[in-house]
């Protein structure tokens, strides 16, 4: 028997004038976006925005549902949108910001599971990790280098 170690770096950065200019601007986006959210049930807004290397800047928000598991989030959304308004043009950085009326979340908000192996196909697709940048509605930034330092022992197409 033996035990394998898993590790994530995460990068605090304790406000956003701390960040680098071009992740800040991806915030901003992110910010942004979050007014398209369409959240009547949970009044949950997230936005997303992907960097293009092309200097493009795309986005998603989330998008609810009466039938509650047909809930799209931002992230996915975002991956989307890019997916098909650029497609094959890699994507450098997601920003993802969350903003709940009710409470002000002063903490990152990570993606969820499923958004995870989604940015991670998105990964093995491009061939190229996605820093991900992600703030609450205020507060500390969090950078992690790859979505794959938030899905370790994933699964992936090297199974198919
Ligand atoms: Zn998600």
């Amino acid at each position: 028997m033996k035990t394998i170690e898993i590790t994530t770096s995460v990068k605090v950065y304790e406000n956003l004038p701390e960040l680098p200019v071009d992740f800040r601007n991806l915030m901003a986006a992110a910010k942004a976006a979050q007014q398209l959210a369409y959240a009547p049930y949970s009044d949950f807004r997230v936005g997303a925005a992907v960097a293009l290397e092309d200097g493009r800047v795309l986005t998603g928000a989330n998008q609810e549902n009466a039938a509650y598991p047909m809930c799209m989030c931002a992230e996915r959304v975002a991956l989307g949108n890019a997916n098909m308004e650029a497609p094959h043009v890699t994507i450098t950085a997601m920003a993802v910001s969350v903003y709940n009326p009710r409470k002000t979340i002063a903490e990152p908000a990570a993606p969820c599971g499923a958004c995870r192996q989604v940015i991670c196909e998105q990964e093995s697709r491009q061939n190229q990790p996605i820093p991900l940048i992600l703030q609450g509605a205020e507060g500390p930034v969090y950078v992690i280098e790859s979505g794959r330092d938030l899905l370790p022992i994933g699964f992936d197409k090297s199974f198919l």
